[in-house]
């Protein structure tokens, strides 16, 4: 029999990179930090060998600290149907690898000890029970978002949800900002989200992508307020901000030089993650702002998609990096030759953030890209497409004092070239913007602290 020297973590993440990278983060910080051995499951979306660039975090000259296991590709698409949004679709994704889960588990010599799963992964708690583990979900995101989805069982079902969300002893969630299954009881994202919400309070904790000082009220509240905690009584642990370390050696040559002739702070990169894509209007509204605006810029284009601000997630977006200028005004590439640089499809991001002459983040908001430009110090023009962006983005503007937002919000209307201008120029120029960036800094600081043996992650 095999003595075990360490704690065994099994770790599973749903599909899409935001939701692989902090999972991955969370192993590095597990095996580097509290002497655990990590094995990560991963789930992929489509058929074929998983691709090694999925895992970004590490040099590839490096052995990763943890162990990494593919599952085999199961294909649910006759589970769904053409009306099923993005959660039902990654819900019933995940539930297609359960028996191989089961499986890789009961194949291991010794039951490990521990099993992480995130918000699309909470089928999977079960697991834990039959193989005698402890179980946390893991939420790659914000604790505010945490208390919204534990407080939607709550809501009625027969009343359509027409104000804000009040959630006991939190910032209330204003209307516009609620995530989507909440207004449509039909859909089947709404059973989906009260049914992640139920397990949720199964599992023996959750662990929440955030720390003390970025949301201390909604934590304070986790811990203290009476009526928060009959509706969800387990531990929530702020283990954040996780996010990928830079490796300047990712830029590039041709990026990284251009970069460096950029004046500090006055580069704006522009990126909807990894699945965010606009419309073909929206991109040309985005392109004409960005050039009478006058500042510098980096912009991730993809190609257009009319109605889903989520395109890239299920849309193959493969070869089409040479197509791009098509969709962007005639002669725009030419005229801000000097004044930006375009990357069609992915660049690297945190790389980007990380150096000094960026001075703004134009982003959807997705929790990672959030994080990555907190602990840059880079301020943001909040741009939120799908899934709980909306909330990210109210956030960082209403609540940390880190972002301006569009009047209305960019998947309700198009955003014109005017109103983008002067957001840019708000952050990039103003003195509203020299505020911000003052703030932001601030919170870099504490992201740091958290991350200390002093800190809340540790
Ligand atoms: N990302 C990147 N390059 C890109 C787009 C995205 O490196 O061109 C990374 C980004 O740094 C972040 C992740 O992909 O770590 C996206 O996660 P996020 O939660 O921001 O958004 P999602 O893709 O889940 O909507």
């Amino acid at each position: 029999m095999v003595i075990p020297t360490k704690p065994h973590a099994t770790l599973l993440a749903s599909p899409g990179l935001g939701h692989l990278i902090p999972m991955v983060e969370l192993a590095n910080r597990l095996t580097a930090h509290h002497n655990f051995h990590v094995t990560i499951f991963v789930v992929t979306m489509e058929p074929g060998p998983n691709k090694p660039n999925l895992l970004p975090n590490q040099p590839n000259t490096l052995k990763p600290l943890y162990d990494l296991v593919v599952l085999p590709y199961v294909d649910s698409s006759a589970h769904m149907g053409p009306s099923d949004k993005i959660m039902t679709r990654l819900v019933i994704m995940m539930r297609g690898y359960v028996s191989s889960l089961r499986s890789e588990l009961g194949s291991m010599e010794q039951n490990p000890t521990l099993l992480v799963v995130d918000l699309f992964g909470t089928e999977f708690l079960t697991l834990a029970d039959e193989f005698n583990m402890i179980k946390y979900v893991y939420i790659p995101s914000n604790a505010w978002f945490l208390a919204q989805t534990v407080c939607v069982p709550l809501l009625d079902k027969q009343v359509k949800h027409e104000g804000p969300l009040i959630i006991p002893g939190c910032k209330r969630v204003e209307y516009d900002d609620i995530l989507d299954p909440v207004f449509d009881p039909e859909n089947k994202d709404y059973d989906e989200y009260v049914r992640i919400a139920l397990d949720i309070g199964t599992a023996d904790g959750v662990l929440v992508n955030t720390w003390e000082d970025l949301e201390p009220t909604t934590l304070f509240s986790f811990k203290n307020n009476k009526v928060l905690k009959e509706i969800f009584n387990k531990p929530v642990y702020p283990v954040g901000p996780l996010v990928r370390p830079v490796r300047p050696e990712c830029l590039g040559e041709e990026l990284s030089e251009w970069l460096n002739k950029q004046p500090k702070e006055s580069v704006l990169y522009v990126s909807f993650g990894s699945g965010g894509t606009l419309s073909s209007q929206q991109t040309i509204e985005l392109a004409l702002g960005l050039e009478i605006s006058q500042q510098r810029f980096i912009w991730v284009v993809r190609p257009p998609i009319e109605h889903d601000g989520a395109g890239a997630l299920f849309h193959a977006m493969d070869g089409q990096d040479h197509m791009i200028s098509q969709y962007l005004p005639p002669g725009f590439m030419t005229r801000t030759r000097n004044l930006g640089k375009v990357i069609p499809m992915w660049a690297p991001q945190m790389e980007i953030l990380a150096h000094p002459s960026v001075g703004g983040f134009l982003s959807h908001c997705g929790w990672n890209s959030t994080l990555e430009s907190l602990v840059n110090g880079v301020p943001i023009i909040a741009w939120p497409l799908y899934a709980e962006q909306n909330m990210n983005a109210a956030l960082m503007d209403e609540e940390v004092g880190v972002a301006v937002r569009p009047k209305v919000l960019p998947t309700k209307v198009i955003v014109g070239r005017e109103e983008i201008k002067k957001l840019i120029n708000k952050i990039m120029v103003d003195d509203e913007g020299i505020k911000i960036r003052e703030r932001v800094k601030e919170v870099q600081g504490y992201a740091k602290r958290a991350l200390t043996t002093e800190g809340s992650t540790y």
